[in-house]
């Protein structure tokens, strides 16, 4: 299992939402995390379409906690942030995305519980950031301007990203 790259059509799909959380999401969210883990550079988020399985589930990481979220859902969203985003299916590629500041999220965990998040700051980004990607949203798709995107050294722009720019 590996993380999937923009281009890969997978990750425009819409996730299909999850019936039964039995043995194999179990495993698919551990090994979730050691990909997470082991990734250079390392994520703090990553939603199951971006390792190819198109199912409405992330993963996350913060210092002080992870979750697994299952079919979430914001509830609430206040205020706007702006913030510096990447992410594991765009390499080295770093861009300024608006989102709330603070969210409501209701989801279930890996026990199939219904569980409610208050979330803000970063924890906040990171949900939405992994709940776009289970609609098929990518972070450069709120980017408007190419130049606003940086570009670590050793990275360059996807072929597919830089045509989206030009056809503009
Ligand atoms: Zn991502």
């Amino acid at each position: 299992m590996k993380v999937i790259t923009y281009g890969n059509p997978v990750l425009r799909k819409k996730a299909k939402s999850i019936k039964s959380i039995d043995k194999d999401i179990v495993n698919l969210t551990d090994e979730m995390f050691k990909i997470m883990h082991t990734n250079v550079p390392q994520g703090i988020g990553l939603a199951a379409p971006q390792v190819g399985i198109s199912i409405a589930l992330f993963v996350y990481e913060l210092d002080d906690e992870r979750g697994v979220l299952i079919n979430p859902k914001i509830l609430e969203k206040k205020g706007k942030e702006i913030g510096e985003e990447g992410c594991l299916s765009v390499p080295g590629i770093f861009g300024p995305v608006a989102r709330a500041e603070e969210i409501v999220v209701t989801a279930l965990n890996l026990k199939g519980k219904k569980i409610t998040i208050n979330a803000k700051g970063l924890k906040a980004r990171v949900i939405q950031h992994e709940i776009d990607h289970l609609k098929g949203i990518l972070f450069t798709d709120y980017i408007d301007d190419i130049s606003k995107l940086e570009i670590e050294e050793g990275y360059e722009l996807p072929d597919k990203l830089v045509e989206r720019f030009k056809n503009q």
